[in-house]
């Protein structure tokens, strides 16, 4: 049998470049490797927009898009919609015993996200909580490995222990250990130097921007701060602009002479931005028109997806019933 992977994106918008490198370019590679589950986590995004469900039910169709658009196919991947499957609710509230307020109160990626939204002084149980939510996400189908970007890191490590924790008590085997498969080194920045891309965050370059938005986001990427005139020397490390080009410029070399000529200072930001867009524009040039297509077929994706759901039901049944078991709360 197969392994299994599980992933999934909150439906609060669309696609952005950070995805593309963080997770859904590990999820193209691995889809015929893998029997690979792709959840649509509409309630994980009504924790922090359940006052705009509207938002969360319009991105479903840009997340169906996106998707087709870099490639995921859909005769392989099995997406599906959370809200349709309640067993992940029942995994929940199972191993939610297993994990301590203590721990979700350290959680960094929680902190980070908490100070974000403004949630610090009064925090939604339902946001607060959404850890161990995702670890049944990733226990409903028993994944074994979890394409991710770096933010989730936390979380995948939440979800081993709670597994493990589990199957330590019942003397059982029932829950995986799942691995976290990252896709890029860190989290890839925003255009405004923010140290993630974000779908809520307004600094991200859409998978759907058009080359125009795309060339004028790159000309908005902040740089280096201190250097002023093309003359001055300035840094490379750490620079928004040369991570973007280390990620989506395949020309090395010209990439090695920008940081040299941009060190010593005698190149001016204008070349350095639009050899990036140069390269940024043959790789989402592509991506833009299988998503153009994708827009004639959103109805049929949003079909196939609500098809998905029962065989993704009686999947995580099963893992309800061998937890009840082990739980000894099993009736029938
Ligand atoms: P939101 O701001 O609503 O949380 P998001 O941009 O963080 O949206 P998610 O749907 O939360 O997107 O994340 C989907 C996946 O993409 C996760 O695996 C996440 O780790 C990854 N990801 C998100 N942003 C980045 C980024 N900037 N770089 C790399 N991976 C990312
Ligand atoms: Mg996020």
């Amino acid at each position: 049998m197969k392994k299994r992977i599980l992933t999934g994106d909150r439906p609060t918008g669309k696609m952005h470049i950070g995805h593309l490198i963080g997770s859904l370019r590990n999820r193209v590679k691995l889809q015929y490797e893998y029997d690979q589950f792709v959840m649509v986590a509409n309630v994980q995004a009504l924790t922090d927009n359940f006052h705009n469900p509207e938002k969360v039910k319009e991105s479903i169709g840009d997340l169906l898009c996106d998707y087709y658009a870099v490639g995921i196919d859909y005769d392989v991947t099995t997406v599906f919609i959370q809200s349709e499957v309640p067993q992940i609710h029942e995994i929940f509230i199972y191993l939610a015993n297993f994990a301590t307020v203590q721990q979700l109160s350290h959680n960094p990626t929680i902190k980070t996200e908490l100070a974000q939204k403004g949630f610090e002084k009064s925090t939604p149980l339902g946001f607060y909580i959404y850890p161990i939510h995702q670890a049944a996400d990733i226990c409903c189908v028993k994944a074994d490995l979890v394409p991710v970007g770096r933010d989730q890191a936390p979380m995948v490590e939440d979800c081993r222990e709670l597994a493990r924790k589990f199957n330590q008590t019942y003397g059982v085997s029932v829950l995986h250990e799942a691995q976290a498969l990252f896709g890029a080194s860190r989290n890839l920045p925003g255009i405004d130097g923010n140290a993630k891309m974000g779908k809520s965050l307004n600094n991200a370059i859409y998978l759907a921007d058009t080359t125009e938005e795309l060339r004028k986001k790159v000309f908005m990427i902040k740089t280096d701060p201190n250097r002023i005139r093309a003359t001055d020397p300035g840094t490379v490390e750490g620079n928004t602009i040369f991570i973007y080009h280390d990620t989506f410029n395949e020309n090395t070399a010209e990439v090695e002479d920008l940081k040299e000529r941009y060190r010593r200072g005698t190149i001016g930001d204008v070349e350095v931005k639009q050899k990036l867009y140069d390269a940024m524009e043959r790789q989402l040039g592509p991506i833009r028109e299988r998503r153009r297509e994708a827009e004639g077929k959103k109805a049929e994706l949003l079909e196939r997806v609500i098809e998905n759901n029962n065989r993704v039901r009686a999947i995580a049944q099963e893992v309800v019933d061998q937890m009840k078991d082990a739980m000894k709360i099993r009736f029938s």
